[in-house]
């Protein structure tokens, strides 16, 4: 699909889901990944990156952490030499309504969802700056401006919705440099997580709204954030490629 031999990418929430698949992809692909997450579970993905072939890095990291972010982007350096690649995808979502919604929520899930991204990409910007070359992904969310989606999410939306308003900021002041910023905008991708949040009639009632007529799969998110992560996709920057089996259009 595409070629990554030589590049070094960090993923952020990749012991699952999106993350995980993102990984994977560009393992085969021939990248080398530093999978990282804040559960155990990034230890199995790095295994698998392996048998795909790819050298792996594995490291605890609380992307609200920015000295963790940058101890990470450190690692990579040292042992790869390194860094091409920045998928900021850890996220939460949680539900609640307003009345139900204390400020520690708000807060927690602004910290998470846009803090994040801003922490590590603060974090890997030195080193791709210096070789005048990087893509950025992030992941933001149909939630974040497309569509309502529920009541309950008003937290996640503004969060999803901060993330496609840095992209295209940032993109700008990036561009110079070699370095294009883009965002997925993923509409429901079955990894699980939606069912945490939302009811077995909900996730009907949205597929039922999806012209395709299903929920994505991971690997469907996977290849959108594999191109733009691609050296073939250098003049694609700010954008939003919003990858949702057309829910946002109905
Ligand atoms: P997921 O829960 O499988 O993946 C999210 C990962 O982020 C998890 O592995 C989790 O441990 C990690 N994470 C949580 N808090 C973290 C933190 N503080 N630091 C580092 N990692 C942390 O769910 P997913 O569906 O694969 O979601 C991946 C991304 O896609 C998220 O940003 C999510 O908001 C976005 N998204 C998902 C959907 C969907 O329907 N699944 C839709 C739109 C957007």
């Amino acid at each position: 699909m595409f070629d990554f031999d030589d590049r070094v990418a960090i993923v952020t929430g990749a012991g699952g889901g999106i993350g995980e698949a993102t990984a994977l992809l560009l393992a085969e692909q021939g990248a080398t990944v530093v999978v990282t997450d804040v559960i155990p579970e990034r230890e199995a993905v790095g295994e698998a990156v392996e048998e795909r072939g790819g050298d792996a890095l594995v490291r605890e990291l609380d992307v609200t952490d920015a000295g963790a972010a940058a101890g990470v982007v450190e690692d990579t350096l040292e042992t790869f030499g390194r860094l091409d690649v920045l998928v900021n995808n850890a996220g939460i979502f949680p539900t609640a309504t307003l009345e139900e919604m204390t400020a520690e929520e708000w807060q927690r899930v602004i910290d998470v969802n846009l803090t994040g991204v801003f922490n590590c990409t603060k974090a890997a910007l030195p080193a791709m700056r210096e070789a005048g070359y990087g893509r950025i992904v992030n992941v933001s969310s149909a939630a974040g401006g497309h569509v309502g989606w529920s009541g309950d999410l008003s937290h996640y939306a503004a969060s999803k919705g901060g993330v496609v308003g840095f992209t295209r900021s940032a993109a700008i002041d990036l561009g110079p440099d070699g370095i294009t910023m883009n965002a997925v905008v993923p509409g429901m991708v079955d990894t699980g997580a939606a069912e945490e949040v939302a009811d077995e009639e909900a996730i009907e009632a949205a597929v039922a709204a999806t012209p395709v007529g299903r929920q994505g799969d991971p690997e469907e998110l996977a290849a959108a954030i594999a191109y733009l992560a691609s050296e073939p996709a250098a003049f694609v920057t700010g954008a939003s490629l919003v990858v949702d089996g057309g829910i946002t259009l109905v």
